[in-house]
């Protein structure tokens, strides 16, 4: 496929794209991430800042060399999808509040695949639950950059964007990275009530979201008294971004909901709102 055709075929993806309510799609090169990028993050792991998720440090060298988990492939899809609306429950994390993404997601990857696989292309996708480094592919097509609350950023919505990928053996024209504007803001590491961003980045064992979606197990005494009233996550970092103040209404519908739960809810109710939503893993 000579240049001209990859650019009309980025051209059809791309407003299929936002014809399925995603609100930007970008495409960069699946070449290994540099060696600083993985000595960083294998000493984020070494030192323990990612807590029980023992499953990063066994993806590690896929991480970093996407190629392991799809050899054929020559170009990475990055799309954003915003999930922002207002919501007065501030116990169950905003992305928790409505249909389970990785669903949604990736139902809406299914019709670009087509798109790409009618061109001649084999394609793997991932939503989240994949070995790929999505935040890292994120940053190098230039969807946003990475935050000092350790998320991708972005200058329409700040840090309310889910992540979808797709890894295709379709060579597209890449994109570049945008400027990390978070500049001399220190917003989101002031406001953490338990101090869990620092110069290393995210602490998980300090994180609520760790702590209330992720860790397996009982919380000890502490753990408990940093979760305080959260359920499930924890916006704190995120609302306090002033990218993300005055951000539009998500534009997917199963996005769009708000989640009424009561003041003291018990594990049946929990188990019935969670339904359907990414609380349902937790919530059996
Ligand atoms: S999610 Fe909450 S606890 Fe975790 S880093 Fe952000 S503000 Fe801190
Ligand atoms: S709150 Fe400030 S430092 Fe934190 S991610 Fe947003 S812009 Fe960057």
């Amino acid at each position: 496929m000579d240049i001209f055709a990859q650019e009309r075929l980025k051209v059809k993806l791309k407003e299929e794209a936002l014809s399925l309510g995603f609100s930007d799609m970008r495409v960069c090169t699946v070449e290994d991430f540099s060696a600083e990028d993985a000595e960083r993050l294998k000493l984020w792991i070494d030192c323990g800042m990612s807590a029980g998720m023992f499953y990063l440090a066994r993806s590690l060298e896929t991480k970093i060399r996407p190629r392991k988990f799809f050899a054929e492939a020559n170009s990475a899809i990055v799309l954003s999808a915003n999930f922002y609306r207002p919501s007065r429950e501030r116990r169950i994390a905003l992305y928790a509040q409505g249909a389970d993404y990785h669903d949604v997601i990736g139902r809406k990857l299914l019709p670009l695949c087509k798109i790409l696989e009618d061109a001649g292309g084999r394609q793997k996708c991932s939503v989240d639950a994949s070995p790929l480094w999505e935040k890292a592919f994120a940053v190098r097509a230039g969807i946003g950059w990475r935050g000092r609350n350790t998320l991708i950023i972005r200058r329409d919505n700040g840090p309310w964007s889910f992540l979808g990928l797709i890894l295709t053996s379709v060579k597209l024209p890449a994109d570049s990275p945008v400027e990390n504007c978070c500049a001399s803001c220190m917003k989101c590491v002031e406001a953490c009530p338990t101090s869990a961003l620092g110069k290393m980045g995210l602490d998980a064992n300090k994180c609520v979201s760790y702590l209330t979606i992720e860790k397996k197990g009982v919380l000890s005494g502490d753990e408990m008294r940093m979760a305080g009233d959260k359920i499930f996550g924890c916006d704190i970092c995120l609302r306090v971004c002033p990218f993300g103040v005055g951000a539009p209404l998500a534009e997917i519908p199963e996005f769009q909901s708000e989640l009424k739960i009561s003041d003291a809810p018990t594990k049946d109710e929990l188990r019935l709102v969670a339904r359907g939503t990414p609380m349902g893993r937790r919530f059996k």
